[in-house]
């Protein structure tokens, strides 16, 4: 067994990034162990404001910038003529009022390689297999490299940062399903040689497809584009078998997509994801904290994914600090409620776009600008801001908004 370290961060995803980095930074000694060779193709490419925060407390900023992504400054919702743009440096929140939209590749490389040259240990293709926790919260991990071998790491506190491989809740049992019904996305990064016909490339585009279904067209700053569909399982049986003749006839169904991509050629065959929405019992527990998409995982529609991962890490890491210092926490107020409080908010949004709420409340004749002001400050992220009333009352503000429109609307009509 090697010498016990401080924290073993398991994932190197932005959610293991910011930890590594954040705890490093604070002095303690962490390896992390990640089981794929990076750069792994992971989906998850359009950012929110709000994780410019993070990135930029973990000292990742710089060499994220270097990479010239395409930058991101807003999100556009269409159905059919009509259209819902929200421009994040026109929000009720204060803070970042950009980001990026990012080939995660390459986006995940770079963090990890900033982490490297921290001088944290990074052991790529290492999958962990088993953990044993103890009485005192430290822990013994056992890890397999790709050539077979094993190794035990010791260490006095872990962070799970495995994204949907979910060590700890399936070690440990603690996976719950998810209350969203399950969903599927077939996508493909295509080449976008006409978008500049129609679309600035700064933003993404979330195009209403059919009822339930929607597309994200999220273009990168090298000329292609991401393009996927996502529905109910149903959604798909109706269509051909393969993914790539289901990708094809998505393209063509619908006029704006069929003459911007109809003859577009792919950078690689359309993949597919299914149900990928899931949660667990407990964020937290003896000797270890879950952060990123362990916890929990919505839905793809407001691309809070790589948000929920950076923030729930620097939160989790802020913690795990204070814990190595020998201070006494509150895990549930601190850490697992903050972070449910930002979920829950998501949660009411993804529902209200399945539900059609936020159909009507987007696609409204006379769209209030305070309003449209509050709701794109929870597009950008910021869903902890308790002064925005479509945080604070998430539950009841968005329905109550729709209902106004509706009784707007028939007094306009009479
Ligand atoms: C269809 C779809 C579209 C999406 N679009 C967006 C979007 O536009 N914007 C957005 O922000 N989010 C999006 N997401 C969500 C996004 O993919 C995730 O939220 C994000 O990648 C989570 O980051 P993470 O660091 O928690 O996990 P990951 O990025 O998944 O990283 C976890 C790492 O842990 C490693 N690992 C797993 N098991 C083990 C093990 N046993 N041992 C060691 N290492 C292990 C994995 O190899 C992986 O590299 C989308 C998701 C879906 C399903």
């Amino acid at each position: 067994m090697s010498e016990k370290i401080d924290v073993l961060v398991i994932g190197a995803g932005p959610a293991g990034s910011v930890s590594a980095s954040m705890i490093h930074q604070a002095g303690y000694s962490v390896r992390v162990v990640e089981r794929e060779k990076f750069p792994r193709f992971v989906i998850g490419e359009s950012l929110l404001p709000r994780c410019m925060e993070v990135l930029d407390d973990a000292k990742f900023l710089d060499a994220i910038k270097a990479k010239n992504f395409q930058e991101k400054s807003g999100a556009k919702f269409m159905k059919e003529d009509k259209i819902a743009d929200f421009n994040f440096s026109d929000q009720f929140s204060k803070g970042w009022t950009w980001t990026w939209q990012v080939q995660r590749a390459e986006f995940d490389l770079t963090l990890i390689t900033e982490v490297e040259k921290m001088g944290v240990p990074v052991n790529f293709e290492t999958t962990v297999t088993a953990i044993e926790f103890f009485e005192d919260e430290s822990s013994v991990t056992t890890v397999q490299r790709k050539d077979g071998s094993t190794e035990k790491i010791s260490a006095r506190y872990i962070v799970d940062a495995s994204g949907y491989g979910r060590v700890i809740p399936r070690l440990f049992n603690l996976d719950k399903p998810s209350n969203l019904d399950p969903r599927k996305a077939v996508f493909a990064h295509v080449q976008d040689k006409r978008r500049n016909n129609y679309d600035e490339p700064n933003r993404i585009i979330a195009v209403m497809y059919a009822p339930g279904v929607w597309t994200w067209i999220i273009p990168f700053s090298t000329g292609v584009t991401s393009l996927g569909f996502v529905g109910s399982y149903d959604f798909f049986k109706t269509l051909p078998e393969s993914q790539a003749d289901q990708f094809k006839t998505c393209i063509n169904g619908n006029p704006y997509l069929k003459k911007r991509f109809g003859d577009a050629e792919w950078v690689f065959e359309p993949r597919k994801l299914e149900a990928w929405s899931a949660t667990t019992d407990k964020f937290y527990g003896n000797g270890f904290v879950l952060t990123g998409n362990v916890t929990e995982f919505l839905d793809p529609i407001f691309s809070s994914g790589v948000m929920f991962a950076t923030v729930s890490s620097h939160t989790a890491s802020k913690l795990v600090i204070r814990k190595l210092k020998g201070e006494t926490l509150d895990w549930d107020n601190d850490y697992t409620n903050f972070i449910r409080q930002g979920v829950d908010t998501f949660r009411t949004f993804v529902m209200a776009w399945y539900d059609g709420t936020l159909e009507k409340i987007f696609f409204s004749k006379n769209p209030d600008p305070e309003i449209k002001r509050q709701i794109c400050s929870v597009l950008a992220g910021y869903v902890w801001d308790k002064n925005n009333p479509y945080v604070r009352d998430h539950g009841t503000a968005l329905k109550r908004l729709a209902k106004l429109i509706d009784v707007q609307e028939k007094l306009s009509s009479l």
